[in-house]
């Protein structure tokens, strides 16, 4: 890329040892969820930690909706979700047929605020789906002592959250019920499209792997490879088609041996833009709570009053300068559709929607090139100096 071009807002990091991968997985004569698939949940969950078990699928909704099934969130049952988020963690409630309860983010962190949460439990509340918004981890103590005090399961839309160590360990392991993980095209890993549920319950994940594909007890590699007739098994269920292709595993499997450098790399940009932004009318994103790690999914400003222009402003400034932006999220209250499914109003959630109006997102994807990031550094001093 010259440096004219103009600069995405992300770009995926592919190189050589992908395409390789990928290639020799369409040589093989295996394309469907294969030994790619199954060499990819071993490999991940080696590095979740032992005792997790890790379940491919085809997106990240995909598998938050599993795990919803596997849980038994049913028709009746609320689940809180925080209203910053992508509209994924919310429909995936309305698939099992029950109601998402919108909550108010926390002003620093942006994650899901568990003093709003504990003011919207009823006693139809089941569970809670927080996201580590832009792969800075919630604080995990403190939701596992929410979930118990109110009795719920905790499902943790991990979508930006990889790999991050949270309270000693990896975010997919510990106390929640299930953890959902993106290899979206845009994720931190990617697979074009795909997703990794992590669960500890052997009788949820042995549901979760009959309900990926089509609630039938073995799937078809595991038929291949068993001594008993490949063309026998059993449908328990009428489950969905949610497994991962090969192919795509075969990818997921080089860009997870790569995982903590393309995380490194994208807190290394990270700390380059807060450097250089130190001085300017904006806040900048927080790190990450003491002893964790960073994601570094999203490196989101904030423009203070006195910037001198409006966010919608500094974007179209900023794409006249070269460089395309983006904003995490438009929250979900502010949607037509829960909006007015559930009669939701600005003055709800306070927070998310006074940040809403001043965040922006820059390109912080981890094959950006020093000159790249330079390039990003000087546009937004031009925008706000
Ligand atoms: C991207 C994203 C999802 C959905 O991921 P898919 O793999 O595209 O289904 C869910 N939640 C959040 C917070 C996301 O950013």
């Amino acid at each position: 890329m010259t440096s004219t071009e103009f600069l995405p807002f992300a770009v995926p990091d592919i190189g050589e040892a992908e395409i390789g991968a990928v290639v020799e997985a369409m040589r093989s004569g295996w394309l469907t969820t294969g030994p790619n698939a199954a060499a990819f949940e071993a490999e991940f969950a080696r590095v979740i930690g032992e005792g997790t078990h890790c379940i491919a699928v085809n997106s990240a909704t995909a598998g938050l909706h599993l795990a919803l099934d596997a849980i038994g969130i049913g028709p009746g049952d609320e689940v809180l979700v925080p209203t910053w988020t992508f509209t994924s963690t919310a429909e995936v409630v309305r698939y099992v047929g029950a109601d998402p309860v919108f909550v108010d983010v926390d002003k620093d962190s942006l994650n899901i605020d568990l003093r709003h949460a504990s003011a919207r439990v009823t006693p139809r509340t089941r569970a809670i789906m927080p996201v580590h918004f832009a792969g800075r981890a919630v604080d995990r103590g403190q939701l596992a002592a929410f979930a118990k005090a109110h009795d719920l399961a905790v499902i943790e839309d991990a979508a930006h959250a990889f790999p991050v160590r949270s309270q000693g360990r990896m975010v997919g392991s510990g106390d929640s019920d299930a953890v959902v993980f993106s290899f979206y095209a845009t994720k931190t890993i990617t697979t074009g499209e795909g997703g990794m549920i992590a669960i500890a319950d052997p009788d949820r994940a042995r549901r979760i792997r009959a309900m990926r594909l089509h609630g039938i007890s073995r799937d078809v590699f595991d038929r291949y490879r068993s001594t008993k007739p490949s063309w026998e098994y059993e449908v328990i269920a009428p489950g969905f088609k949610y497994n991962l292709t090969d192919t795509a595993a075969a990818m997921g499997r080089v860009q997870l041996a790569r995982a903590d450098q393309m995380r490194d790399r994208r807190q290394h940009i990270a700390a380059s833009y807060s450097d250089a932004f130190s001085d300017l009318p904006v806040d900048l994103p927080v790190g990450p709570l003491p002893g964790d790690t960073h994601g570094w999914h999203l490196y989101v400003l904030r423009l203070q009053d006195d910037a001198g222009l409006s966010r919608n402003e500094f974007i179209q400034r900023m794409a006249e300068l070269g460089v395309g932006c983006s904003v995490h999220f438009i929250p979900l209250h502010r949607q037509p559709y829960w909006r007015d499914r559930y009669h939701l109003l600005d003055n709800e959630f306070p927070v998310a929607s006074s940040e809403f109006e001043r965040c922006v997102s820059l390109p912080a994807f981890s094959s950006m090139t020093t000159e790249q990031i330079d390039r990003v550094i000087s546009a937004v001093q031009k925008c706000l100096r």
